[in-house]
């Protein structure tokens, strides 16, 4: 069985002020009765700077922190970079990487992506790697050759993916109010399952597959209910205690049944 994956993505949100009081609020949520081996995993993804406010604030917890995105490059003069091996040395376990706001504001390629996976391979941190069609390309029929394509294009040769963690992330979706079904959603996660199962080094059965796109208290228990749907990666709704509580306990319950 799959260990549920809840992770928020806090995007270019939050000052010190509110980091210290999300945090400590979900601290306090996520209590004993979710620290099982059973319970989901949590990770919440800050802005780096956030990142070791973060790491001390979940220390005693069973929170783990990751980052946004890393520089596909080792160290070097890369102004502005932030590596992978650095994320690491602050006690970063995790990274998203291949974000549609990534691809589409800063023109990530899928080689840029397989590089950065490579990056945070190599350094042992775990990553999320996201991949969804818009909404042009879904009516246009095309969303399984899109997420296909992407995710053929950050995997393939590449070592190392036993911590692999895809999200399928419909563009269309993201930020808008506007969800997947829980049947659009679990027939893309199977198409997902299929591709990484025809992926060299990639154990399918055990790969996680969240579901990511306005994700919320109110629809996250249909979501989850999917066979292929094993947790989600959360924007919004990840910045509200209350909210994401609402949603790890979701993933909990259904992980129980
Ligand atoms: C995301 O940014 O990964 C995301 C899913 O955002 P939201 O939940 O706000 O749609």
């Amino acid at each position: 069985m799959r260990r549920a994956l809840v992770a928020g993505n806090w995007k270019m949100h939050g000052s010190r002020a509110s980091v210290k009081g999300l945090l400590e609020g979900l601290v306090a949520g996520v209590g004993e009765g979710l620290q099982g081996g059973d319970a989901p995993e949590i990770v919440v993804c800050p802005s780096y700077v956030h990142v070791p406010q973060a790491l001390s604030l979940t220390a005693d917890s069973a929170i783990e922190v990751g980052a946004q995105d890393c520089s596909h490059m080792r160290a070097g003069a890369f102004t502005g970079e932030v590596s992978a091996e650095m994320l690491a040395d602050q006690g970063c376990k995790w990274v998203i990487l291949g974000h549609s706001e990534r691809r589409q504001y800063h023109d990530e390629s899928d080689d840029l992506v397989a590089a950065k996976l490579t990056a945070a391979i190599s350094v042992g941190l775990r990553p999320i790697v996201c991949v969804g069609e818009t909404r042009e390309q879904r009516e246009a029929g095309d969303a399984e050759a899109v997420v296909g394509r992407q995710l053929a294009g950050a995997l393939d040769e590449q070592a190392g993916l036993e911590h692999l963690v895809i999200a399928y992330e419909p563009v269309w979706a993201i930020g808008t109010g506007l969800t997947a079904t829980p049947q659009q959603a679990q027939d893309m996660h199977a198409y997902i399952r299929r591709a990484l199962a025809d992926t060299e080094g990639v154990h399918a059965d055990r790969t996680r597959i969240l579901y990511g796109g306005s994700v919320k208290a109110g629809n996250a228990a249909e979501l989850f209910a999917g066979n292929d749907i094993d947790g989600a990666l959360v924007g919004g709704a990840a910045l509200v205690v209350d909210d994401f509580k609402a949603i790890i306990d979701a993933a909990a319950t259904v992980q129980a049944s």
